[in-house]
């Protein structure tokens, strides 16, 4: 089913007693608020706060995500977390490749491949980003960047492994940025990744996936973003830090 989802990337933001207020205060909008099958939040929150944030939140409104994994599945790998590890602690989703890991973290799109191969195995959903940088969209090659990233990725999986993945089209120009793509530039965008999944798996499953957009969305964007028919919600930075800010993107799923 193609769900609408509200997803925070709370980064490497709040110690874990800020997480847990925020995470409250979230939950406690939720549980007046009639949230329709297929629509879903999810907070995107750090490693040390998975398992507090689990137990707090109603699961059939709210999922955890991780924010990364390891690109082995166990062992002498001081400091890393596995896939398996983020499962058992309760998260149900996971944000994988990132731009801020492929910028900080060389995360190439050969790795990325190998970590979606980990959660699928440890039936963790991972949120896909894909998205291009300024000087890619100046030069007009954003299409094929983001292409690349799909095809190198993604588009070995077979279908029932595809139909677990959720995609995220962040243009890396407007993460952090507050200069957001138009409705337009992003639905655009969305509209060719879907054309790719179609080509690729068939129309069925491109209407089924989930497309989510990021890149400064807030409170102001998010209604007018999300009513294009290709976006599926959004992938939330800095105003998933702000309670009210991002109960306002949830009210416009
Ligand atoms: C993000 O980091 O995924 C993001 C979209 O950030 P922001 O909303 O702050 O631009």
């Amino acid at each position: 089913m193609r769900l609408r989802i509200a997803a925070g990337n709370w980064k490497m933001n709040t110690s874990l007693q800020e997480g847990i207020e925020l995470a409250k205060a979230i939950q406690a909008f939720v549980s007046e608020f009639p949230l329709d099958k297929h629509k879903r939040i999810v907070l995107g929150v750090p490693f040390t706060h998975i398992v507090s944030i689990v137990n707090l939140v109603d699961y059939k409104k709210i999922s955890v995500a991780a924010q990364n994994c390891a690109r082995w599945e166990k062992g002498a790998y001081t400091g890393e977390i596995s896939a398996e590890m983020i499962r058992s602690s309760g998260a149900h989703y996971i944000i994988i490749g990132h731009s801020e890991r492929r910028q900080y973290f060389n995360e190439t799109n050969e790795e990325l491949k190998t970590k979606v191969e980990l959660c699928l195995k440890n039936s963790l959903r991972p949120i896909f980003c894909v998205g291009e940088k300024l000087d890619e969209r100046e030069q007009n090659k954003h299409f094929e960047v983001v292409q690349k990233q799909l095809t190198e990725s993604l588009f070995h999986l077979d279908v029932e492994h595809f139909s677990h993945v959720l995609i995220a089209y962040e243009p890396v120009w407007a993460i952090g940025t507050g200069k957001n793509a138009s409705p337009e530039q992003a639905q655009e965008m969305h509209m060719f990744i879907r054309k790719l999944i179609a080509e690729k798996y068939g129309a069925s499953a491109a209407n089924d996936t989930s497309i989510l957009y990021g890149g400064s969305c807030n409170a102001q964007n998010a209604a007018s973003l999300f009513a294009q028919p290709d976006i599926d919600g959004g992938l939330v930075g800095g105003a998933s830090l702000k309670a009210n800010d991002f109960i306002e993107i949830i009210k416009a799923l």
